[in-house]
C-alpha cells in the first residue's frame, strides 16, 4: 500500500459502480487509478467520492514500477468546487490537465517535476475562485511548460534584444521565445504564428512571472485577443513538443459557448 498526496485530474466511468481516475501524485506524477465500487450508493468503502480537480490524499495498491493502481482509500483535502460552477475555469484547468497529459502521461515524472507540478496545481486550485478563468489557464500553462523545461523566453527579442515592439510579437519556438515583429518578418520570412500586440505580450509576461496569488486582480483581455494568445501558445506547444495539444482549441470552444 502507498499513500499519495494527489490532484484528481480526470474521472471516467469504468462500470456502473466503478471509476477510472487519472491523478497527479506529488511523488510520481501522472497515475491511472481504478476506484472499484466508488459509485455504489451503499457500501462504498473507499471514502469520499472523487471528482475532477479535487486535492486528495489517496491510498493505493500498486505493483512495483507500475503507473496503474487500485484505489484503497480516498480522502478529500480540498474539493474543486470553484470549477464545478464556472465552465471557463473548468475549461482552463482542463487545458492545463491535457497539457500535463501530453508531456507526462505514461512516463513516471522525476521527483522534482512531480513535486513542482503538484504545487502548481494546488496553488491554481486554491486561487481559482478569486481568479479570472483565462488568466488561471494561461498561468497554469506557463508554469507547466516551465516545469517541463520548455517555457518560452519572454523578456526580450532573442534576435535584436529589444523589449518593446510597435509591430507586435510572435511566439517562435525556433528562436526560443517572443520575437519582435520586425525580426520575425525580416528578409521576407513569414512569421511562425499569430502576431500578438505589445499589450498581450505584457499580459503573457506578467502571468508567467508573477506569483499566482498576485494575479487575482488581473482581468482577461477581449475574447478576440484571448483567441490570439491561445493560438500562439498552441503553436508554441506544437513546436516544442512535436505534438498537437488539443486542449487549446477546446478552451476556445468553451469561451465561444460561454458568450452565447
Ligand atoms: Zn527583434
Amino acid at each position: 500500500m502507498e499513500r499519495h498526496k494527489a490532484v484528481v485530474l480526470r474521472r471516467q466511468m469504468f462500470s456502473n459502480t466503478s471509476l477510472e481516475l487519472s491523478v497527479w501524485s506529488r511523488r510520481i506524477g501522472w497515475m491511472e487509478v481504478t476506484a472499484r465500487g466508488m459509485m455504489r450508493s451503499k457500501n462504498n468503502r473507499l471514502g469520499d467520492v472523487a471528482d475532477e480537480f479535487d486535492v486528495s490524499e489517496i491510498v493505493v495498491y500498486r505493483k512495483a514500477n507500475s503507473l496503474y493502481s487500485i484505489l484503497v482509500e480516498h480522502n478529500l483535502i480540498a474539493p474543486g468546487t470553484a470549477l464545478r460552477v464556472d465552465w471557463v475555469k473548468y475549461g482552463a484547468m482542463a487545458m492545463v490537465r491535457d497539457l500535463i497529459g501530453d508531456i507526462w502521461r505514461g512516463y513516471p515524472a522525476d521527483e522534482d517535476d512531480a513535486w513542482r507540478v503538484y504545487n502548481v496545481l494546488v496553488e491554481l486550485l486554491g486561487a481559482a475562485e478569486r481568479m479570472d478563468g483565462i488568466i488561471l489557464g494561461v498561468a497554469g500553462v506557463m508554469r507547466v511548460l516551465d516545469a517541463a523545461g520548455v517555457a518560452p523566453q519572454l523578456e526580450q527579442c532573442p534576435v535584436c534584444a529589444r523589449t518593446a515592439s510597435h509591430n507586435g510579437w510572435i511566439l517562435s519556438w525556433k528562436e526560443g521565445g517572443l520575437v519582435c515583429g520586425d525580426c520575425a518578418t525580416s528578409r521576407g520570412r513569414s512569421p511562425e504564428g499569430p502576431i500578438i500586440d505589445q499589450g498581450l505580450a505584457g499580459v503573457l509576461r506578467r502571468v508567467a512571472t508573477m506569483r499566482i496569488e498576485a494575479l487575482t486582480p488581473l482581468r482577461a483581455p477581449s475574447a478576440a485577443r484571448v483567441a490570439k494568445l491561445l493560438a500562439a501558445l498552441a503553436v508554441w506547444c506544437q513546436g516544442v513538443m512535436d505534438a498537437r495539444t488539443r486542449a487549446f482549441e477546446w478552451l476556445g470552444t468553451v469561451l465561444e459557448g460561454s458568450r452565447r
